[in-house]
Order: C-alpha cells, then structure tokens, then sequence
C-alpha cells in the first residue's frame, strides 16, 4: 500500500508542467461558470416564482373584490325592493277590500305576511341563482310620522362565502296613487257607489247611510262625489285654499290633507273611519244646488263617516246661479281658509 502510493505520488512530476496548469485552470474556470450559471437559473426560477405569486394574489383580490361588490350590490338590490313588493301588496289588498267589500280584521298583519312569502319566495330565486344565503324576517308594518307612506322593518341577513350581511332595514312606502278603501267600507250595506279611475260618484250609497245613521239631511248627499285616489294636496298652508281658485282646484283634483282626526291609510283599509295614528281628510262634495241654505252632516270624510257634526253650505264655485258647495263646520272652515 505505502509503495502505490509513493509511486503515484512520484509519477506526477512525470507529466508536462504547463498541461497539468492548465488542466487545472480549465477546471477551475468550468466551476465558475457551472456555480455562475446555477445561480442565475435559480435567480430566475425565483423571480418567475415570485411574479407568478403575484399575479395569482392580484388576480385573487380581484375576483374577491368582484365578488364582493357583486354581493354588497344584491343586498342592496334586495333591500331596495322591499318597499316596492310593500307597496305591490298593499295595492293588491286594496283592490281586493273594493270589490269585496270586506275589510281585514289586521291590515298590517295581513302585508306582513304576505310580503314575509313574498321575501320567501325570492331569497330561494337568490339561492338558486346566485349561490347566496339571505334570510329575512319582516319585523313590522308601521305608521310613521308622513300619513302619505307605511313604513316596513326588516331583519335582512345575507352569507356567501366569507361575505356575510346583517341589519335590521328600515324602508318607506309611499301610499301616494293608491285607492281609498274607507268609503267602499262604511257604504258596504248599500253599496251603489262607482269609481271612474279618479273620483268615486255616491249614487244613494252615502244618503242611504246618513239616513240609516238617523243623521241631518241625508238628501244633501244624494249623488256626491269624492276623491278615489290618494294625492297629496300642494295647498299648504291649508288656509290657502280660501284664496281665489284654491278650493275648486283641490276638490277638482281630489286631494287628500293631514288630519289628526282622519284616519291612517292601514286603519282606512280596515274600514275604520277614526284611528289613534296620525292621518288623512278629504272631502266629499253635495250635489250642486240652487240656493245655500241647506245645512247637513260637515264634509270632511271623517266627520260624515265618524264624529257626525253638521256644517253649512259654503260656495266653491259659481255658473248662472248654480253653485258647486262644500258643507263645512267652522273648525274645518277656518282650517282650510273658507269663512
Ligand atoms: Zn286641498
Ligand atoms: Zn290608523
């Protein structure tokens, strides 16, 4: 063993100098260039890595962010469409309570549930289509401080994915453009009153209950005319409407007014004539007549359908000695201007 090893180490001198110097050098140089290259390979494939990496991540923020704006847009879509489904049901209703006659004992437990199947109905079109959970529970129907809207709460919750939503929705219904129930309701026993899409003409229907009530001259109201759609009247103040054209236009257009003493749209559609809420008056127009001497039961709706105080004739308008009149007590003189 130490004689092969002597003589190996004894060959080497035997080999050209300059051969053997550059056969090192040459291997040397190769390592260089093999470690060099490595590293810039491996520098690339990191840098390919790292871009790629944020590309997928900018990428993911994106769709998330799509995704998230597509999520908040539905809620809000959703939400704006509770008091548009409010006020569908509440239309429908009123049409039905017309033509039958037939108040509901709860108006607002009726919309409640009717709009709570309605929600039902469309959070599963929402599952179905979009892959988004919402639950919603309708809380209440409620009057607020405007008798011209209801007002509806909402417990609106909403998941998908990690996106979640939770509130309690407050939305407003205008009734503004919807039919008044209350006259078809307290004439139900006699009801000969037609609607043209605008006005309401009595016929016999409102002397047959002033006469059945035992109340002051029913004959005054032998075909009266009354407003059928809820408008809101732009006489405000109302003393207003005793300056020059003001009454005539109003009644013309049949406008409702803010009464304390009216009775609230939810209340009207149960037939009731008077309610604690904050409500609606409007008036209802005698045949026209030849002389103002004849007095009856005063003309805002809720005293003929309600409180049953008498007024007197008061002039509206005039042509060739026929006169278009309002029966009015002095209250309601003085509040709308006319004496
Ligand atoms: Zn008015
Ligand atoms: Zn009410």
């Amino acid at each position: 063993m130490k004689s092969v090893k002597f003589s190996s180490c004894c060959n080497t001198p035997n080999l050209d100098n300059s051969k053997y110097i550059e056969t090192i050098f040459n291997s040397k140089d190769g390592n260089i260039f093999t470690s060099l290259s490595t590293l810039f390979v491996f520098s690339f494939v990191l840098i390919a890595i790292l871009l790629l990496n944020f590309t997928i991540s900018s990428n993911n923020i994106n769709i998330d962010s799509t995704s998230s704006n597509n999520f908040n847009y539905i809620i809000e879509d959703y939400n704006r469409n509770i008091p548009i489904n409010t006020r569908e049901i509440t239309e429908n209703l009123s049409n039905e309570v017309i033509k039958n006659h037939d108040p509901p004992h709860n108006s607002r437990n009726i919309i409640k549930d009717k709009l709570q199947a309605k929600l039902n109905n469309i959070n599963n079109k929402y599952l179905k289509n979009n892959g988004i959970i919402i639950e919603s529970e309708v809380l209440s129907i409620y009057n607020g401080e405007n008798p011209y809207n209801i007002n509806v709460k909402t417990l609106v919750t909403g998941k998908k994915g990690k996106m979640e939503y939770n509130k309690i929705v407050e939305s407003v219904v205008s009734i503004e453009g919807l039919k008044d129930p209350l006259p078809f309701l307290m004439c139900k026993d006699h009801p000969t009153l037609i609607e043209n899409g605008t006005k309401i003409t009595y016929n016999d229907a409102l002397s047959y209950y002033l006469a059945n009530n035992n109340l002051l001259n029913p004959d005054a109201y032998e075909n009266a005319t009354a407003s059928l759609i809820i408008k809101k009247c732009p006489y405000d103040p109302y003393e207003h409407h005793g300056a020059g054209q003001c009454m005539k236009n109003c009644i013309d257009n049949g406008y409702f007014h803010e009464s304390a003493d009216g009775s609230c749209y939810l209340c009207r559609l149960e037939g009731r004539s008077t309610c604690p809420h904050y409500g609606l008056e409007t008036f209802i127009s005698p045949h026209k007549v030849t002389n103002l001497t004849y007095r009856s039961i005063s003309g805002s709706d809720h005293v003929i359908y309600y409180d049953h105080y008498p007024g007197d004739p008061i002039q509206i308008y005039q042509e060739n000695g026929v006169y278009e009149i309002l029966i009015l007590d002095e209250s309601h003189g003085a509040k709308y201007g006319m004496v």
